[in-house]
């Protein structure tokens, strides 16, 4: 532990709310301790909003609205302060990277170069896309004209996870302020602390006050009351499935807000004998699942190989291993960093535990490491002769631990693949196009990716089938989940 990060300025660690403009502890004064995954002591508290706060930030945001300080702006004007908001992001690139990191235990550079980047890219794409979307004239008969215009939602309740703190939280406000929409940000009690430097950056980059309040605390204390709020007319929620289906039901008890959720993953990492490149095929499958610690909601948990390679896949695949052994993430080599908190691990710890009781190989990996240094850092895991009933092959674990199954034809490949609660992703590697299509094509996922995992651009739109939810993050679609639709009937008597 080189790393001195406990001689940070101060200021940089701020807990509080940001509410109408302006940073405040909760209304009843309660705190809750943030802790470094690092090394598992404090790192500042927290403002631990409940339903007051919420109220005063929906209230703020309404106001926001209904005087039209922010959608009342020609979309060009939101596109200018937008962009203003992304040069922001990167101006304050190291900062954000290293709250980032201290909160959430990610590797520097990433956080750096993938979590800051992507958050301003992602912010900046929907600035410039806004004033180049147009509405509708439908084609109906001369005596009517019929307008198809999208407007705001109206206030925007959004809920974020803590595995990407900045980019999950970007892709809900970037498409809802864009739109004209005032958002109420609650990130993760994990990691709230770069989502509430974000709101600062907003500000000073032109977002009106009221239009972005950020509030954290705890999911039932601060989530719930957001979700169930009578005066928010859209939800936009990244989690976990147990919590989604909560969000879906809050959302019809309450007021029927539009409710749109990104949630949890297992996704089958599908390799032929005949893939194009075998060592290709290995370095990005294993890169893929053990990026972000394996706390990726799109990670390929469940590798599925070929028999006739597994040996050899398996054989590579151990080799790599060493090189993702886990290190202090503010050290800029470090490719594996921190699990989130204790609680994670734990978690992690378990399903590890579990495999084994369960019958399968652990080949590698398993344990805790870096023990001495408080934080909560876990060895790149690798598992063989998992079946598919086990849980480590059928519940999320979030963590750096790969599952690997063995199959004999496309068909078994499918079968396996498939059956499984989650459709967020999968890949398929094979240099035959018509295998590789057919099951591209027969496989339940919101995204899959054909002899690479690596592709990702916020063009695309990102999501899942089955229990991976409901909607989808990233591209123009995502203003559809920001927006209604409205039809002006206007009658036309025409003189001529
Ligand atoms: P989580 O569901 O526990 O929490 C997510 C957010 O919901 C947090 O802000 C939390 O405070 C809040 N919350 C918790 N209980 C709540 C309640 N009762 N009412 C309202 N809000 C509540 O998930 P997590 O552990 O923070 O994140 C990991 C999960 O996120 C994984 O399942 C992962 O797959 C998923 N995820 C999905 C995507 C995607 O795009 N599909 C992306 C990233 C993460």
């Amino acid at each position: 532990m080189s790393h001195s990060f406990r001689d940070a300025p101060l200021a940089l660690l701020d807990g509080r709310a940001f509410i109408d403009g302006e940073r405040r502890w909760a209304a009843q004064q309660q705190r809750f301790d943030d802790v470094s995954p690092l090394d598992g002591k404090l790192l500042c508290e927290v403002a631990r909003c409940d339903s007051l706060d919420i109220d005063l930030a929906v209230n703020a945001a309404r106001r926001a609205f209904d005087d039209q300080r922010w959608r009342g702006l020609p979309p060009a004007k939101r596109k200018q302060v937008l962009i203003a908001f992304a040069e922001q992001i990167l101006a304050h690139r190291e900062e954000l990277a290293w709250l980032e990191t201290v909160d959430m235990g990610k590797p520097i550079r990433y956080a750096r170069s993938v979590d800051v980047n992507s958050t301003a890219n992602c912010i900046r794409w929907y600035g410039e896309a806004i004033d180049k979307v147009y509405g509708e004239i439908a084609p109906t008969s001369a005596q009517a004209l019929a307008l198809i215009t999208r407007e705001p939602l109206g206030v925007v309740g959004v809920i974020v996870p803590w595995n990407y703190p900045m980019i999950m939280a970007a892709w809900k406000i970037a498409p809802a302020l864009a739109t004209g929409n005032s958002v109420v940000l609650k990130p993760s009690e994990k990691s709230p602390l770069s989502a509430l430097r974000l709101a600062e950056l907003a500000l000073a980059a032109g977002v009106p006050p009221g239009v972005f309040n950020v509030v954290p605390g705890f999911g039932p204390e601060a989530g719930t009351p957001l979700a169930l709020h009578m005066d928010v007319d859209g939800i936009g929620f990244t989690g976990s499935t147990r919590v989604g289906k909560q969000i879906h039901v809050m959302a019809g008890q309450s007021n029927l807000k539009r409710a749109w959720t990104e949630l949890g993953g297992k996704s089958p990492n599908i390799v032929f004998a005949d893939c194009p490149d075998l060592e290709q095929a290995v370095q990005s499958s294993v890169a893929s699942i053990f990026f972000n610690q394996g706390e990726s909601c799109n990670a390929p948990s469940r590798l599925l190989v070929e028999n006739s390679i597994k040996p050899a896949f398996i054989q590579r695949a151990l080799e790599l291993l060493p090189s993702y052994a886990p290190a202090h993430p503010l050290d800029e080599a470090t490719v594996m960093g921190a699990l989130v908190d204790r609680t994670q691990m734990d978690t992690v710890l378990g399903y590890i535990a579990r495999g084994q009781q369960e019958g399968a190989r652990l080949l590698a990996g398993g344990e805790r490491v870096m023990q001495d240094s408080g934080g909560y850092f876990v060895q790149a895991t690798l598992f063989d002769g998992v079946h598919n009933d086990m849980a480590i092959a059928r519940e999320e674990i979030f963590g750096p631990v790969l599952s690997v199954m063995g199959f004999d034809s496309a068909a078994e490949a499918v079968h396996l693949a498939n059956d499984n609660i989650y459709g967020l992703q999968a890949a398929v590697w094979s240099r035959d196009i018509n295998k590789a299509h057919g099951v591209a094509r027969a496989l339940r996922a919101g995204t899959v990716h054909v002899n690479q995992y690596d592709e990702d651009d916020i063009t695309v739109p990102f999501g899942g089938y089955k229990q991976s939810g409901v909607g989808r993050d990233k591209s123009l679609h995502a203003f559809d989940k920001y927006t209604e639709l409205k039809t002006t009937w206007i009658r036309i008597d025409s003189p001529v």
